[in-house]
């Protein structure tokens, strides 16, 4: 490591903030031996916010049918080989169910953007979840909808809202959707999300097709101006009935330094360990989680349809990736020195902490 990537470091540290080329030159900067001084500083800064406490989420994952055809997506409209389904409201509050009893305080619905998901439909279904689970928090993953469509379900009683920026940069952007997809709809949404309540995650893949430093540097900057709640990264992974079938995946390593770097600009952001990052290492999940990452989201859609929510080849869906290996990944954390707690885990002001 360089002395100026040592600065770089402990500027992040004091003011949380870079600016763009500071951003870019931390990255191409990346040695071990900065990857280890941030992840060190990065846990320091998790404890003090979370102590050693790690946060579940049970992802129903309520349709794989998608309006939309993303390059990289393997749900995309146009891959004709994808089986599709869709949860109705009966499957999916025995999802909850089962996800309560295993101790989940936060259910993630997730899905494609599947127009049977009316407001009306959604708002039902978000509704009987708060009804029966007043104690749990409830987060959509829908994609893009308009304003009226997000103040209903935050009416309804939807707490947070996951959507991934996808790329900061709209040249990025436009490589990665089809024409038909804007950079500024859905930074519109994003926007829309935060004025009306939600807890908001935003996000983006790591090595994505066409991705370069400059791209990273902007999505940093970007989050750290935007200030979410939450951030979601992990790896791109290719999907063989994609246009990206042939590029080559994003890597863990990489994924864990930008970990440690979001840690540091939102100490109490909630950052998950995410299941790209555990599909494409079998020790991902703990090395996220060591470098600063504090909620992993294990899966409680109905076995039958898991495997159909291929977004990329091989995703993980079984064994300490279902709900129902909790106990295991409680083991696993346990391991390295953190605990999985039954809490809704919202995010803390950062003035509170
Ligand atoms: N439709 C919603 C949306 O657009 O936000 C939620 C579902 S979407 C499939 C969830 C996320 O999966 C996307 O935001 C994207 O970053 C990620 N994803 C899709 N294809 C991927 C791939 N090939 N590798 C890694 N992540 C992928």
């Amino acid at each position: 490591m360089t002395e100026a990537i040592r600065a770089l470091v402990s500027k992040l540290c004091k003011h949380h903030a870079l600016s763009l080329e500071e951003y870019a030159q931390l990255i191409d900067g990346r040695d071990a031996e900065a990857a280890a001084l941030l992840a060190k500083y990065a846990d320091a800064v998790r404890r003090q916010a979370y102590g050693n406490r790690v946060f579940i989420r049970g992802l129903i994952e309520i349709s794989n049918i998608c309006k939309n055809d993303c390059l990289y997506c393997g749900i995309r409209r146009s891959n004709a080989g994808c089986a599709r389904y869709r949860l109705g409201k009966d499957d999916i509050l025995s999802c909850c169910e089962e996800g309560y009893a295993l101790g989940f305080r936060t259910f993630v619905m997730q899905g494609g953007e599947d127009a049977f998901f009316t407001d009306e439909r959604m708002t039902e279904i978000v509704r009987a979840i708060k009804a029966r689970y007043p104690d749990c928090a409830v987060t959509l993953s829908l994609g893009e909808r308009g304003y009226e469509s997000f103040a209903r379900l935050r009416e309804a009683g939807a707490d947070r809202y996951l959507l991934r920026h996808e790329t900061a940069s709209p040249a990025h952007y436009a490589r990665l959707h089809p024409k038909e997809m804007s950079f500024e709809r859905r930074m519109r949404c994003l926007r829309d999300l935060k004025h009306l309540g939600y807890q908001v995650g935003c996000g983006f893949m790591v090595g994505s097709p066409y991705q370069t430093t400059q791209d990273l540097a902007a999505d940093l900057k970007f989050i750290e101006g935007f200030s979410p709640q939450m951030v979601g990264i992990g790896p791109f992974i290719p999907h063989a009935a994609t246009p990206f079938a042939d590029r080559p995946a994003g890597s863990a390593a990489l994924t864990c330094y930008l970990l440690s770097i979001l840690r540091l600009m939102h100490p109490a952001a909630l950052l998950p360990a995410t299941t790209a990052l555990g599909t494409i290492d079998p020790a991902g999940r703990e090395k996220g989680i060591l470098a600063g990452a504090n909620v992993v989201m294990p899966n409680l859609s109905p076995a039958a349809v898991r495997k159909k929510y291929a977004l990329y080849d091989n995703k993980l869906s079984d064994g300490d990736e279902s709900a129902q290996g909790v106990a295991h990944l409680r083991k696993r954390m346990a391991a390295i020195g953190y605990e999985i707690v039954t809490d809704r885990g919202d995010y803390q002001e950062p003035k509170t902490i």
